[in-house]
């Protein structure tokens, strides 16, 4: 993604991004699990569970992380950010079934 011209405040997946921007970035990463995860059955899961789990570790620390050290959010922004927070736990407990069931 190339960077605009807003100052970066969040590190994710090695690139700076500015807040609208690493939000729509950690949305963009969870739609694609929630995809991924929608057309697999847990028996045949194929996916390599590894780096998702990263992916969604990272995604989660780094959005808990910045609503902490943020204080001008607005309050569509702290929604946007608990959004994502909760996204990734979901995406998380469901990937924990899915491995269960192997
Ligand atoms: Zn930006």
């Amino acid at each position: 993604m190339a960077r605009c011209g807003e100052p970066a405040t969040s590190s994710a997946g090695g690139f700076l991004f500015c807040r609208s921007h690493f939000i729509s970035h950690c949305n963009a990463q969870l739609d694609g699990i929630t995809e991924l995860f929608s057309h697999q059955r847990p028996r045949d899961q194929t996916a390599p569970l590894g780096p998702i789990w990263y992916v969604l570790c990272e995604i989660a620390s780094t959005t808990v992380t910045l609503g902490a050290q943020t204080q001008d959010l607005t309050a569509p922004e702290k929604d946007q950010l608990l959004e994502i927070v909760l996204r990734a736990a979901e995406l998380r407990l469901r990937k924990f079934a899915a491995a269960s069931m192997r």
